[in-house]
């Protein structure tokens, strides 16, 4: 799908007149998007084009609405330049990060600020079209509150986890009723366009663009909520292999005697290490007498859930730091084998897990140093993210950019 921002679709002339047209707009456009404000002379120097045509296509722009002259900047010498920026509420970017028990809806405007963010908890993702109508509710509500017409989104970005295919913007494991993918089901519904990608991926992009892996080349950032992912971004781009399902980390097999996984294999890394697995033991432990601070859940008759242990971790509980040391073990052993195939100066944690920080990063470090092959480990920093919650929603907002 090819996304574009509202004055494209006004532009004038043959086919070939108007992707011209098109292209010198955008590297206009993009420039400022990228830098913020800049000269015409900057934007001369930038893009190649001669002063006057870029004089020109600046004022069209200005017309469109796209481009606001933001007054007078310094001088190099003589009279001082006007300098133009990119007008923040042309468009909106809203992103969608959809989590099996939680829901994210987020509206961006075109200087990368958020507007606003709604989170649902305990919105349980369903394979349903109740759910997905739920949805699209949800996303309107939000856009009425705001006073933003679909007419004024640019694109919507999905974040989901799961096998997609974000060409064709299907998604395998979750709402998959629609015959023509979710992307198109959800396009028609809003009356904008809709990108998606699996939830570890649009972390990468997350942190690729505003977080951690920022001006970095070889990274991998690791999703860790109740599943695994994995979001590869190699020699500074987001690898996503033949089909768009690479990064299936979770699944690599580490036990050929373990257990069943969801998925039908057999010992896979998630079976041994992952929120829900944690949630699990904790849980039978806690029901068996083990003291524990989640002890207090019982006696509350509440769930013992992955937010519940990650507090109950950050606050120095024993037993449920124990639990993660355990589990660190098999994802540092699996991370070993990722970083002596990948060499990556970076591994990010991101997802629920994260926010425990030295809790998993130490043990995963202990793990590293006793099963890499030091020369090459010794180049990998192992991090939690700073995003944390929000880089798969920020990654959302760069899928959607890197196509304009
Ligand atoms: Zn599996």
């Amino acid at each position: 799908m090819r996304l574009e921002f509202k004055y494209e679709k006004e532009i004038e002339g043959t086919a070939n007149a108007r992707s011209r047209k098109q292209k010198q707009y955008r590297k206009i456009v993009s420039f400022l998007y990228d830098n913020g404000n800049a000269s015409i002379a900057e934007i001369v120097k930038f893009s190649k084009i001669s002063q006057p045509l870029v004089a020109s296509l600046v004022e069209d722009l200005l017309v469109f609405g796209i481009l606001l002259d933001n007054g007078v900047g310094e001088s190099i010498g003589g009279r001082r330049p006007n300098i133009f920026c990119i007008n923040p509420e042309y468009q909106f970017v809203v992103g969608i990060d959809i989590n099996l028990h939680t829901l994210t809806i987020a509206l961006f405007d075109l200087s990368n600020k958020l507007v606003s963010r709604v989170e649902y908890k305990n919105f349980d993702l369903e394979n349903s079209l109740g759910y997905a109508d739920e949805l699209v509710n949800k996303i309107n509500d939000l856009l009425r509150k705001k006073k933003v017409p679909a007419t004024k989104v640019l694109a919507m970005g999905v974040s989901i986890p799961g096998l997609i295919d974000a060409k064709n913007g299907i998604s395998f494991t979750h709402l998959t009723f629609h015959k023509d993918g979710l992307a198109v089901f959800l396009s028609a519904k809003l009356g904008f366009s809709v990108v998606l990608d699996n939830d570890a991926r649009m972390m990468a992009l997350g942190e690729k663009a505003f977080g951690k892996a920022k001006g970095k080349k070889d990274v991998l950032c690791l999703n860790l909520s109740n599943g695994i992912g994995l979001g590869i971004i190699l020699n500074g781009k987001l690898y996503s292999g033949k089909n768009g399902f690479a990064g299936e980390f979770g699944h690599i097999l580490i036990d050929p005697d373990g257990d069943l996984c969801y998925c039908g294999k057999i010992g896979c890394l998630e079976t041994l290490t992952s929120g829900t697995i944690l949630v699990r033991k904790i849980r039978e432990a806690v029901d068996n007498g083990q003291p524990s601070l989640l002890s207090k859940y019982k006696g509350e008759g509440k769930k013992i859930d992955l937010r519940a242990v990650v507090d109950a971790i950050i606050k120095g509980d024993q037993f449920a730091i124990d639990q993660l040391n355990k589990m660190s073990e098999y994802l540092g052993r699996g991370l070993v084998t990722l970083i002596h195939l990948l060499n990556p100066e970076m591994i990010i944690f991101g997802g629920r897990l994260a926010h425990t920080g030295k809790y998993i990063v130490d043990p995963v470090n202990m793990v590293l140093n006793k099963y890499a092959m030091d020369r090459i480990s010794s180049e990998t920093e192992v991090v939690c993210s700073d995003l944390l919650d929000d880089a798969a929603l920020m990654g959302t907002l760069s899928n959607v950019m890197k196509d304009i």
